[in-house]
């Protein structure tokens, strides 16, 4: 069949996987006329993932902070073909990635194969579960959009459930316990904003339940955000008290059941105690864990084999072992977190890569193309050829000058609930830590000016004004 949009034998052929925060921002940043780019994702959107906790209680429509791939396609100079399916395997040697369309629908065409050049793998990871019995089944996740649609839907299924004609007590108490495994900025914000949800709105509308409602946080670790400063972690604490949010450190979940949550909880004598959660709502943000893809490139390239959290990369983000295949963001290993923050800086550090890789390639050609004019005219504008050559070998090396890839760690910054955020931000060389209202004015306006486009910056800005007016829409679709 014929390609989207034809294919330019002169250029290489740049095939990207996932469109996240690493694909995108390599996206955003890429000259695209140099290349035959390629992008390949099962979702054909940019998610914006720090106000995805936000869409679970409806403060913010799910659509505000999706942006359609195929409008930043668009928006490049050279073009872009976008294929909606995943990757199922990559054949290193072969230079071939097979691809199959995993939608509902599906047409004659739904697994074939594209070859590449040069590849990009920016997959992200999958929601990491430990084999603990019972997780999958029962628990929501909180990673994608449909996981925040799923949550907004199950809150009031469990709250008009728990108003349901004589309900029993117990019954009630159950329904209302909303349970949050994993005391990371996942699992915390979720809870913040839960909380904002009942006080705010479902304490208005269906008052005599309001005082039922329970949430609670169970982290493993003796405390909850872990890569926050300590001063701000008690202030989490501090706050998620006075907020009535109950939080379990050092409590290990075991064992899922469709209504109950079974932990191990260690006492301060050193002892183990055996605690069960009955739960309405149980939200499971335990982290990041390989995509079968990943592990099975991992798995066919021999120098991937000790690493365990991702593909291995060197310091231009090439995966270790391979030739023209690079990894950005949660999927890759480079030394650090996975964030956002590094998955947007890995990607625009590909992109100037790769634009200066097509302007070494450009310059090559036209220092030969000299050199050989030289060759066959001797004399003949020998001197100014000369000068033409030296100035393009300076640009070369100039440019052949890339540096590495360094990562320059901008702040962690979380919501809390109530008005409230923590934020460890750096600046001018020196670490600051605050937490409080100013804090959540400034987590909401660099979370706004973070939002890549304008269109979507208003759609936010727009339901935040609509739910402070007019409440959250309880409605379940
Ligand atoms: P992703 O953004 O997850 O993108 C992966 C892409 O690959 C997706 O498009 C996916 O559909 C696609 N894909 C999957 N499988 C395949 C396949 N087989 N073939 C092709 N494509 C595939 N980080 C911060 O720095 N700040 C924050 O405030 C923050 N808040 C967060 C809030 C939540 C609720 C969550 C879940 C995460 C948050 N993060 C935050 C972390 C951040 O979202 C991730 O680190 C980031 O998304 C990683 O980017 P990525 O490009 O590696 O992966
Ligand atoms: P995380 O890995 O940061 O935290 C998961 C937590 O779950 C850990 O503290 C772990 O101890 C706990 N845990 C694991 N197994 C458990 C069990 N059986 N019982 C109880 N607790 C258990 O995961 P996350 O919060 O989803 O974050 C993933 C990544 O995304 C991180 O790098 C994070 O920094 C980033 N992120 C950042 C923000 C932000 O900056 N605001 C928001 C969300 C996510």
């Amino acid at each position: 069949p014929e390609p989207q949009v034809p294919r330019d034998p002169s250029k290489k052929t740049l095939v990207i996987l996932g469109t996240g925060w690493g694909s995108v921002s390599l996206l955003k940043k890429l000259d695209t006329e140099n290349y035959n780019v390629v992008v390949i994702s099962p979702r054909n959107y940019f998610l914006f993932t720090p106000l995805l906790p936000s869409c679970t209680t409806g403060l913010i429509e799910h659509r505000s902070i999706m942006e359609p791939i195929r409008s930043i396609c668009r928006s490049k100079k050279g073009p872009v073909t976008f294929y909606e399916a995943e990757a199922s395997s990559v054949d290193v040697n072969r230079k071939i990635v097979k691809i199959r369309d995993s939608s509902d629908i599906r047409g004659d065409s739904s697994e074939t194969e594209v070859p590449y050049d040069m590849l990009v793998v920016g997959v992200g990871a999958e929601n990491a579960t430990f084999g603990i019995p019972g997780v999958r089944e029962n628990s929501c996740f909180l990673k994608e959009i449909g996981d925040a649609q799923q949550i907004r839907k199950k809150i009031m299924d469990c709250v008009e459930t728990a108003a349901f004609k004589d309900q029993p007590e117990a019954e009630i108490d159950r329904l209302l316990h909303m349970v949050v495994v994993g005391g990371g900025p996942t699992g915390v914000e979720f809870a913040g904003e839960l909380r904002d949800f009942f006080e705010d709105d479902i304490r208005k509308l269906i008052p005599d339940i309001a005082d039922r409602f329970r949430v609670t946080l169970i982290e493993a670790l003796p405390n909850v955000l872990p890569s926050f400063s300590k001063q701000l972690i008690e202030y989490t604490e501090s706050t998620f008290k006075e907020e009535e949010i109950a939080i379990h450190t050092k409590t290990m979940v075991k064992k899922v059941t469709d209504k109950t949550v079974e932990a191990e909880a260690s006492k301060p004598d050193g002892t183990k105690e055996r605690v069960v959660f009955p739960y309405g709502l149980l939200v499971w943000a335990t982290g990041n864990t390989l995509r079968p893809l990943v592990r099975d490139m991992m798995a066919s390239i021999p120098a991937q084999k000790d690493s365990r959290r991702g593909l291995a990369v060197n310091e231009y983000l090439v995966v270790q072992g391979t030739r023209d295949v690079w990894a950005v963001g949660d999927c890759a290993v480079a030394g650090y977190a996975p964030t956002a923050q590094v998955a947007s800086q890995e990607g625009t550090f590909l992109a100037r890569l790769f634009n200066n890789m097509a302007k070494t390639a450009e310059l090559e050609e036209r220092i030969q193309t000299l050199s050989s004019s030289l060759n066959l005219k001797p004399g003949v504008n020998s001197a100014s050829v000369t000068r033409e050559i030296e100035e393009a070998e300076r640009k070369l090396q100039r440019i052949k000058d890339i540096k590495p890839f360094h990562y320059s760690h901008q702040g962690s910054l979380a919501y809390i609930g109530s008005e409230k955020a923590v934020a460890d931000v750096s600046w001018f060389n020196g670490n600051v830590a605050s937490g409080g209202t100013m804090t959540y004015y400034f987590w909401r306006s660099a979370y706004l000016s973070m939002v890549f486009s304008t269109r979507n910056r208003l759609l936010v800005l727009n339901d935040w004004v609509k739910s402070k007016v007019f409440g959250r829409d309880i409605s379940r679709e």
